[in-house]
Order: C-alpha cells, then sequence, then structure tokens
C-alpha cells in the first residue's frame, strides 16, 4: 500500500485509536490523539493523528481536521521544548511507501534533535517500556503544570 489506496481499519494506530492496542498517551480529545513513537528516532519522538479521519495520508483529510491536528503539534512542541531542552524540533510527515511511510494512517512526527545526536534508524529499535512510561509521567506533568 503506497500513496494511493484504501484505508485499512486494522493498521496500527486505528487500532489504538479504538483502544485495541496499547499506547503511551499524551494528550487527547475527541478529534486528535497524541502518544509517544515505541520505536524513537529521538528521545521524546512523539506522534500526532487525527481520531475521526480515515485518512492514510495527508491527501485524504479535510482542512478542518488537519488544522486541528497541527493545533496539538504545535502545543506538543512546546512541551517538549520546555521538558527536554533539545536544540531543535523536526517536525515531519510521509506520504507513501516511497516517501518513508510505514503505517497507513496519517500522521504527524515531532522529533527533538539534540547537539551531537544522530537520528535513530526510523521505525528501528524498540525503546523500553520503563522508558516510555518515565518520559510520559515527565511530558503528561509538564502538560498539567
Ligand atoms: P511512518 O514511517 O509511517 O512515517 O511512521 C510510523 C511511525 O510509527 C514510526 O516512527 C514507528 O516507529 C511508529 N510505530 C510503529 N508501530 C508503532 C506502535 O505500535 N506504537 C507506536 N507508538 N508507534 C509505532
Amino acid at each position: 500500500m503506497s500513496l494511493h489506496g484504501d484505508y485499512d481499519a486494522q493498521n496500527i494506530f486505528a487500532q489504538i485509536i479504538r483502544g485495541e492496542a496499547p499506547c503511551y498517551t499524551l494528550y487527547e480529545d475527541e478529534d486528535v490523539l497524541a502518544f509517544l513513537d515505541v520505536f524513537p528516532q529521538s528521545f521524546g519522538h512523539t506522534l500526532v493523528i487525527p481520531k475521526r479521519a480515515a485518512a492514510r495520508n495527508i491527501l485524504d483529510i479535510d482542512a478542518a481536521s488537519l488544522a486541528k491536528v497541527m493545533a496539538v503539534v504545535q502545543r506538543l512542541t512546546r512541551v517538549l521544548i520546555d521538558e527536554l531542552e533539545p536544540a531543535g524540533v523536526q517536525v515531519a510527515q510521509f506520504n507513501g511507501a516511497p516517501a518513508g511511510q510505514t503505517v497507513f494512517h496519517l500522521h504527524m512526527h515531532i522529533v527533538p534533535r539534540f547537539e551531537g545526536e544522530k537520528l535513530s534508524v526510523h521505525a528501528g529499535g524498540k525503546a523500553s517500556a520503563e522508558e516510555l512510561a518515565a518520559l510520559q509521567a515527565r511530558l503528561l506533568q509538564r502538560i498539567a503544570g
């Protein structure tokens, strides 16, 4: 499956939205869900997805729903900067397998970048549950504060 095709309701992010698969949630409202990437490319790698749109990529979503996703991207980028103090932040989104997309439910990546640290392999090594849970708690505390 790539740039064009049918939405697969069994993709992992659809399962997460339905509560059928676990995730380390950072933010949720009726339209948007944000959670930690379990194969992080950097410390704090976060994903933000639309909950209601069955959108494989940026072509499939209406502008109003996309704007709601982006508002959360901006908010969480600020949280990640405040809490983790990276030197920079990448916001990225891939459309189609040749562009690097591996999960076919639209998602925005927020990838904090730290001085002198290269990115880990995309969708590579899995972070430990302990590390992810500790980071989630830290970021939730920052969001609440
Ligand atoms: P894409 O390559 O489609 O732009 O990004 C998919 C992202 O989803 C990758 O960064 C990958 O690490 C992440 N990912 C894949 N499976 C899971 C999962 O089960 N849970 C979480 N939280 N992230 C996942």
